[in-house]
């Protein structure tokens, strides 16, 4: 960065929201990667004016910007590259208009997730997206990345959820996209466009987001199988029945042992029975006359080979511990050894049980353990190979078992990212996945959008 540019970024924003201490600068370094890049500076813009005048001087110098949510992404998507100034947007976080009549909230990029459902609820109405992170990420980091939690499988994931967006492209132009009805056949549909394109086509400065009507109630299954694919091929006969629950979450053997080991006493008091070697957890919600219906509808077709246990009527508070113990997993999983290679791969729903024999397979065969859990209901598992980075021929086997392990989903009809994004860490492999032809017209509309090249750089795109 030129001497100058610095003096400029604070004549801008003004001195308490730029910052180019070391300090500051360290705790922008990274994101939820194992990995970080100092930026040159950090940027707090708290209105789209500032926005649009850093990429306007971003283009003017030619240097690159970092967009930052909460940091918790981890695929490096927040993390700086080498000479980059990173806009952090944690400083816009107006609710701008919740209109209870249209079922919509127009909200800035800082504002954090749960706080959206939390207001909406208010009202009897709620934000269906629901990321594991949503107490701290930000609306903005959501919308980059097409975020979505363990609801994604009835209600879908956050692109589903957006009905228009306001955003700065990387030669500085504002552009809208969408509008405020539930309906829309105009333009282009760029909001589609923008969300999940992880910072590199334009910054999203305000969104309007769809709400629903809040379910009256909510009730919890947890039910027990002995292996892992028994479980795998309960989803299956779930799926493939006509009341689709509100969570289908699954947790694989050594998933289950990483939360004993390390999963407090949320896990302690789950108290499994016997034998258990897999879990799901079920929800299904809607109004009080007819969640009961659902539950058992639900519970025959979970029902089959291997069912140890379904244990249902929960307390509120017993469902928040079954919850805090699977939201712990991320946290637990990186106890079992020092370093995780996470990869977020999707597959058909139905295909869900050949996934989890190829990855009992993978670990057998490079004798790596791999913790794999997630949102069964979508086909979307977290996939943990751990390793000890001190040894480097640990890290070289599991560097072949995550190659093969992307190979076997692509082979599934899968694909590489559920919700997690591309980021720095995962675009050399989206050529496996999105063939030339259509990786040569996403580039051609990263030209589009941004010409210099200043947005994100060295996100998403292969080179
Ligand atoms: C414990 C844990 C649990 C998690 N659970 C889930 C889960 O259940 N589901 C899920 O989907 N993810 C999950 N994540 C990943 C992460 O929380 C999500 O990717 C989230 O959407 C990131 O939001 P953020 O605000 O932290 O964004 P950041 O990590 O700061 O940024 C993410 C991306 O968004 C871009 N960006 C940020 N703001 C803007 C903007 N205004 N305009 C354009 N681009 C922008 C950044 O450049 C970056 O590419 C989890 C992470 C952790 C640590």
């Amino acid at each position: 960065m030129t001497p100058s540019l610095f003096p400029e970024f604070q004549a801008l924003l003004g001195p308490d929201r730029a910052f180019c201490d070391a300090e500051t600068l360290a705790h922008y370094a990274s994101d939820e990667t194992p990995r970080s890049c100092m930026p040159e500076a950090v940027l707090f813009p708290t209105c789209q004016h500032h926005v649009v005048e850093i990429v306007r001087l971003a283009n003017l110098h030619r240097i690159s910007l970092t967009a930052r949510g909460a940091g918790s992404g981890n695929v490096g998507g927040a993390m700086p590259v080498p000479g980059s100034v990173v806009v952090s947007f944690e400083c816009m976080q107006q609710i701008v208009e919740f209109d209870v009549a249209n079922r919509l909230m127009v909200v800035e990029p800082g504002v954090v997730t749960d706080e959206i459902d939390r207001l909406a609820r208010t009202r009897g109405l709620m934000y269906a997206p629901d990321p594991g992170s949503g107490a701290y990420c930000r609306i903005g980091g959501n919308l980059a990345m097409n975020a979505a939690g363990p609801r994604a499988v009835k209600y879908g994931a956050t692109r589903d959820h957006v009905l228009g967006l306001t955003a700065v492209t990387g030669d500085a132009r504002v552009i809208h996209s969408g509008g405020r009805t539930t309906k829309y056949a105009t333009a282009y549909d760029l909001t589609r466009l923008l969300v999940g394109s992880e910072g590199t086509l334009a910054y999203i400065t305000q969104a309007t987001l769809k709400l629903l009507p809040a379910p009256e109630t909510v009730a919890t299954l947890r039910v027990c199988y002995a292996s892992n694919q028994s479980a795998c091929e309960a989803v299956s006969r779930v799926m493939s029945q006509p009341v689709t629950p509100c969570a289908l979450e699954f947790m694989d053997h050594r998933s289950l042992l990483a939360l004993r080991d390390h999963g407090g006493e949320a896990f302690a008091a789950a108290a499994l029975p016997p034998g258990t070697k897999a879990v799901l957890m079920v929800e299904a919600d809607g109004n009080f006359e007819d969640v009961p219906r659902q539950i058992a509808a639900l519970e025959k077709a979970l029902a089959g080979p291997d069912l140890l246990e379904i244990q249902s009527g929960f307390t509120r508070e017993a469902i928040v511990r079954l919850w805090t113990a699977r939201r712990s997993l991320s946290h637990a999983v990186k106890r079992i050894a020092p370093l995780k290679i996470n990869e977020d791969v999707v597959v058909p729903v139905g295909r869900l049980a050949q996934l989890v024999s190829a990855i009992e397979a993978l670990a057998e065969t490079h004798q790596l353990p791999i913790v794999a859990f997630g949102h069964a209901g979508n086909g979307n598992l977290h996939v943990n190979i751990m390793v000890d980075h001190g040894r480097s021929e640990e890290i070289a086997r599991a560097r072949t078992c995550r190659a093969a392990l992307i190979h076997a989903v692509i082979g599934l009809g899968g694909s590489l990212s559920g919700e997690h994004g591309i980021g720095s860490e995962k675009r050399h492999f989206v050529p496996l996945e999105v063939d030339a032809p259509t990786l040569d017209l996403m580039h051609g509309l990263k030209r589009l959008f941004d010409p210099q090249g200043v947005l994100n750089p060295g996100k998403k795109l292969p080179d």
